[in-house]
């Protein structure tokens, strides 16, 4: 999978994308992520990608030529309009599921505002999916790109070993992953729970699941009205 981050901070994603299992993925050649400068496309002779915003307010606004002409950059090489994602807060919350939809594309464009954000016109012309990473405003769009770039690759075949696999994690059926343990078995007066030292794999299954839902139903309660639950689990777990 492709991915092209069009920024104005490029060493920002590729420092923050070279490393650990994605940086590894990147050198078996699963990945490819190219970080585009935007300012390099710019017209104007002083390298400015930024104007005030008409109408008057604070800040400055990101003009749509420097964008377009990167991004028509990558669509020349691609052959075809790529799906375009602009990170803003304005956007759908970014999860699990969209996540595992983006990971179908062969490549994926990743657009990062920064300021008070991009003109209007361009992301009329270019973008196909508008993602926030949450409720809160930051800076630039590089850290939510990132974001992006990981949970999407995690979702490509072969990024993860069968060790690292995603299958039981988090959000999978709608649930929050059960605790997890390593050695020692104590560890400050702690144990580890001892059904995980029995060695009787049904058990081990049983005592996870039921972890994971109670663990849910503690923590995001919101999860528990679409998880996916058996006849029974929902007579014991569901309200109402
Ligand atoms: N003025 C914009 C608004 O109120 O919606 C916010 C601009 S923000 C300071 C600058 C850039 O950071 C945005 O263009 C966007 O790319 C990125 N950004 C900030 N918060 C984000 C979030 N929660 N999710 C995704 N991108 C975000």
């Amino acid at each position: 999978m492709k991915f092209y981050i069009l920024t104005l901070f490029p060493e920002m994603v590729e420092n923050g994308l070279n490393t650990s299992i994605i940086g590894r993925a990147v050198k078996n050649g699963l990945l490819s992520i190219e970080a585009v400068n935007i300012r390099d496309y710019t017209l104007d002779k002083h390298k400015k990608v930024d104007d005030y915003p008409y109408g008057g307010g604070a800040g400055m606004v990101m003009q749509a030529q420097p964008i377009y002409d990167a991004w028509r950059s990558v669509a020349d090489r691609l052959g075809h309009a790529p799906r375009t994602v602009y990170l803003t807060p304005q956007g759908h919350c970014f999860k699990q599921n969209m996540a595992k939809d983006f990971a179908g594309e062969d490549a994926l464009v990743l657009l990062c505002g920064h300021y008070e954000g991009v003109d209007e016109r361009v992301l009329e012309e270019i973008v196909t999916d508008y993602v926030s990473i949450g409720d809160y405003v930051l800076t630039g769009g590089e850290l939510p790109a990132m974001v992006l770039v990981d949970a999407v690759s995690r979702m490509v075949p072969g990024v993860l070993t069968n060790e690292q696999s995603g299958t039981g994690e988090s959000f999978e059926g709608g649930l929050l992953e059960y605790p997890q343990y390593s050695r020692p078995e104590e560890w400050m007066g702690r144990k580890v729970p001892s059904i995980l030292l029995s060695g009787d794999h049904a058990k081990v299954d049983a005592w996870r699941r039921e972890q994971s839902i109670l663990r849910t139903i503690e923590r995001r309660p919101d999860l528990m009205d679409t998880a996916q639950l058996s006849e029974e689990e929902v007579r014991r777990y569901r309200k109402g």
